[in-house]
């Protein structure tokens, strides 16, 4: 199977190459050019296998350079028992009357990052070899929190990787912060930068299309390589949990193998929700896609307008920081699919997000699209309620950006009427944001860092997880705060690493 630019079909390159690179040279994102389908019997199979026989079974269907052998070793590595607590990758909790929570944050960081980031590096550096590069891969990330922390411990003395992490200085919780800056590994840096997480995100772009940051890095025996949602190495491995949560309903016998669900994906970038769709593209009966956003809600307008993305807006912070995004990556890839492949109206698009901050999608591009996904936003208000709210009423203590996506779903059920059976993505351990959860319980948080564990703990008796546990004590490494004009500066920083 080849992989074309979202921007020029006439770019195809194997698997290999796309993750190995992870973004076209044309600033375009790679996507594959069909989508594989899965049959009765396939579903079957994979009803019986575990969610790393899933994983691997589904990543061959798009990595058709990779081995069998190859994909169920690393998917052996990446989801061990030890990294994500016992062999239930991603459990499914019901919460009654067709409502599922998919718990994908039981890997080492406890965000959803770790579903692809533990399965990166295995991918990355089997493309490197796979395509014959001899360079040092120098994965630059940009994080709005999550990412980081997730690719820092996926990638931590990974031989052939240098990777360099830059987050917004004022856009991540303090235990975000303190889990990047006590990373260990002898080929790690960390970096804030002034300003949110669109212009971490923008600066480390003008790094991949800085010809001279490029040749000098080549010099010096390095490439640069990318491990956000744009690389497809970080996207495929999602598309893994949403067939494996309909595998584990039908096993269950909540549904009937061929019975639709819906998805319901807090997002941010775009990628999580990209691996629903695609996941239903390739057969998985998903009915709608609901997109929830919190405060920054550029989708919600997006879906609702009838296809005007206009980023041109208010910035805002809020306790759901992983979702604080105004550019939609991944949006990309939807427009690109739903088109037909049409690059060059992607391209187009894209060139008038970069010009004027705002895009409309052709209507009857945009009926496509209408017809699969729905959307909705709420406020921190209305996240707080929420959080109180399912502690409450269903004993289920959720973090901050999972009780948006609740919230919406909620919304959604309300206004449609719409019954079908309900997978909501939960996307981190709420003890990643203790602050925000201890305020939402109505309690007064002693404090902002680890001290929060133990009083969380007591106001709800869920256990803390050992990785967050283990932060308490752990001395910071990285203390490098930059403004986003320094960006090509630290460039020379991946030499001493
Ligand atoms: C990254 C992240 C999101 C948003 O996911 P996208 O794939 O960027 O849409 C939501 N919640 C949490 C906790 C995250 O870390």
């Amino acid at each position: 199977m080849d992989y074309v630019s979202t921007r020029n079909k006439k770019l195809t390159v194997t698997a290999a190459k796309a993750i190995a690179t992870g973004i076209a040279p044309d600033g375009g994102l790679y996507c594959p050019t069909e989508i594989p389908k899965l049959t009765a019997e396939d579903f079957a199979a994979l009803c019986a296998k575990d969610y790393r026989g899933r994983s691997a079974d589904i990543l061959g269907r798009f990595l058709t350079d990779f081995t069998a052998e190859e994909l169920e070793q690393y998917a052996a590595r990446a989801y061990a028992d030890e990294k994500f607590g016992g062999p239930d990758t991603a459990p499914l909790v019901g919460l009654g009357e067709g409502r599922y929570v998919l718990e994908l944050w039981h890997g080492p960081t406890c965000a959803f990052k770790d579903m692809a980031l533990q399965m990166l590096p295995h991918l990355l550096t089997a493309s490197l070899r796979k395509t014959g590069e001899t360079r040092t891969a120098c994965i630059l990330v940009a994080t709005s929190g999550d990412t980081g922390k997730a690719a820092l411990d996926g990638f931590a003395d990974v031989e052939g990787t240098k990777i360099m992490v830059y987050y917004p200085v004022d856009g991540v919780s303090t235990i975000q912060k303190l889990q990047m800056v006590t990373q260990k590994g002898g080929n790690v840096q960390v970096c804030a930068i002034r300003g949110n997480f669109d212009d971490a995100q923008s600066a480390v772009k003008k790094i991949f299309t800085d010809k001279a940051s490029i040749e000098k890095l080549d010099r010096q025996g390095m490439t640069l390589s990318s491990a956000n949602s744009i690389n497809w190495g970080r996207l495929a491995p999602q598309i893994a949990y949403y067939v494996s949560a309909y595998c584990d309903l039908v096993n269950r016998g909540e549904i009937r193998q061929g019975d639709a669900i819906n998805v319901c994906v807090p997002t941010g970038n775009f990628g999580n929700i990209l691996a629903a769709y695609i996941a239903g593209e390739m057969g998985v009966p998903i009915a709608k896609l609901i997109c929830a956003s919190n405060e920054n809600n550029v989708l919600t307008d997006f879906f609702t307008s009838g296809g005007t993305y206009n980023r041109v807006r208010p910035f805002h912070t809020t306790i759901s920081p992983s979702m604080d995004i105004l550019i939609s990556s991944n949006l990309e890839r939807l427009l690109f699919l739903t088109s037909g492949y049409n690059d060059t109206m992607t391209a187009g698009l894209m060139a008038q997000l970069s010009e004027s901050g705002s895009y409309t999608v052709p209507a009857d591009v945009f009926a496509r699209i209408g017809e699969k996904f729905d959307a909705g936003c709420c406020d921190d208000t209305q996240t707080k309620q929420t959080i109180a709210q399912l502690l409450r009423d269903k004993q289920y203590l959720c973090d901050t950006h999972t009780a948006v996506a609740v919230r919406v779903y909620e919304d959604y059920r309300a206004r449609t009427g719409d019954r079908t059976p309900t997978v909501i993505a939960s996307t981190a351990s709420p003890f990643k944001f203790c602050q925000s959860v201890i305020s939402a319980l109505g309690a007064e948080a002693a404090g902002d860092g680890t001290e929060l564990f133990e009083q969380l703990h007591e106001l709800t008796g869920a256990p803390v997880p050992a990785p967050l546990a283990a932060l308490a004590g752990m001395q910071p490494r990285f203390d490098l705060v930059i403004d986003r004009e320094e960006i090509l500066g630290t460039v020379d920083l991946l030499n001493k690493i």
